[in-house]
């Protein structure tokens, strides 16, 4: 799951991790008046920054006003302008896509001197089996980057399964972004809190990108993304409130309500699979016959009618899918009995109506494959049946480009 950038620096203010002020609005008079509450605590140089799920924000421009997403501002009378020309205009980053994402909050924040930017992030390595962290003195810049054109200049330090963040490793990470006197120890705490944050909210990733060193020798933290991992949100029930469905795909929400795995991609090939393994296997065939998929789905070892009927919604409702291709191995649920629920979820008349108008792939394997293909044959359904992978993913592809 991810979050607003104003979220992730309220949870790591919790951890003593150095942040500038900053206020989260949904309006322009708010954020006037965010503007003229921060205005009182002696903030002169502001920043206006739109709140989305995606980085690249300073760089991106919003569709209409042609805004960038990050706007400094010297007075209340231009936050207003800068609310005024982001807020429910369309953000469009390198990570946005052509799509862009719709501005619905902004942080009014405190702009601060940059002397110097940095690049601070922590994450699991999963060839080491180790939490890393890793700076750079690149920071302010794509940190992808930085790590294929010039590696060297990204400092990684592994933490010990069991121990923690070393006050060592901490040192020598911040010496590494060459600072000295009270920014070096600035730093050092930074690093210490930052990972302290990270382990103690279950997250995948957290990057400070940039850390700034500032005109008056502060370390603090300009951006924050954190990610955390989905399987711990329950035992993470705070950060779990934090979520904003309106960022995330709208079939994708439905299908975590519908406890199915379903990741939506750009293809047109609708696919329902039993199991993550042969969900990917059954992609691949798709592709190499010259399909691309349109999703992933996974309906779990059960394909039972309420899931099945589930997986046809939501595949149903992405308008790039043109066909279909079912793929179920029968391994502890028996292919007869899939291939009743696929008949009666069929039945549901919101889906028997678009399934006649879209090729239907239906391919069983496994206990009863013989009596589920009847079954299938028999149903009066508008479906090939296949016995082969293979076969279905060539079906699926000739009735695409037919
Ligand atoms: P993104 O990564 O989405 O472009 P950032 O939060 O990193 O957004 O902001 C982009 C740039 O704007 C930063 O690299 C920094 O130079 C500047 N910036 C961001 N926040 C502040 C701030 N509080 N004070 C001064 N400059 C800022
Ligand atoms: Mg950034």
């Amino acid at each position: 799951m991810n979050i607003h950038e104003y979220q992730a620096k309220e949870i790591l203010k919790n951890y003593q991790v150095a942040v500038p002020e900053g206020i989260a609005v949904f309006s322009v008079d708010d954020a006037v008046k965010a503007a003229e509450s921060l205005k009182q605590k002696g903030t002169t140089l502001f920043v206006v920054k739109a709140q989305i799920h995606a980085g690249g924000r300073g760089k991106g421009r919003t569709r209409s006003s042609g805004a960038k997403g990050v706007i400094l501002a010297r007075s209340v009378g231009e936050v207003r302008a800068a609310a005024e020309s982001l807020l429910g205009d369309t953000l469009v980053t390198i990570q946005t896509g052509e799509a862009g994402k719709k501005v619905e909050r902004l942080y009014i924040t405190d702009g601060v001197e940059i002397r110097q930017e940095y690049y601070v992030g922590v994450t699991l390595d999963r060839t080491r089996n180790q939490n890393v962290i890793m700076v750079s003195t690149e920071g302010g810049v794509e940190i992808e980057k930085v790590a294929e054109e010039t590696p060297e200049k990204i400092v990684k330090e592994w933490v010990e399964p069991g121990l923690s963040l070393q006050g060592h490793q901490a040192r020598r990470l911040a010496f590494a972004l060459g600072l000295k006197g009270d920014p070096f120890k600035k730093a050092v705490k930074f690093i210490m809190s930052l990972y302290k944050a990270f382990k103690e909210t279950d997250a995948s990733i957290v990057e400070i990108n940039p850390l700034a060193l500032t005109g008056d020798d502060d370390i603090v933290a300009l951006d924050a993304k954190i990610n955390f991992d989905d399987n711990a949100l329950f035992r993470q029930p705070e950060i779990y409130e934090l979520r904003d469905k309106s960022e995330e795909d709208p079939l994708e929400v439905e299908a975590v309500e519908s406890d199915l795995n379903y990741i939506k991609l750009d293809g047109n090939v609708g696919c329902m699979v039993n199991g993550a393994g042969l969900a990917m296997a059954t992609m691949d065939m798709i592709k190499l016959a010259g399909g691309e998929p349109a999703n992933f789905l996974d309906v779990g070892g059960g394909a039972n009618v309420e899931t099945v009927r589930n997986g046809f919604r939501i595949i149903l409702k992405d308008p790039n899918v043109e066909a279909i291709l079912i793929n179920i191995f029968g391994g502890i649920v028996r292919c007869d009995r899939v291939a009743g629920g696929i008949i009666e979820a069929a039945k549901d008349p919101e889906i028997i109506k678009k399934l006649e108008q879209m090729p239907l792939i239906v391919r069983l394997q496994g206990t009863n494959a013989e009596e589920g293909k009847k079954l299938i044959d028999e149903s009066g359904l508008n479906v090939i049946s296949a016995v082969l992978l293979k076969e279905a993913a060539d079906e699926v592809s000739k009735a695409i480009s037919a």
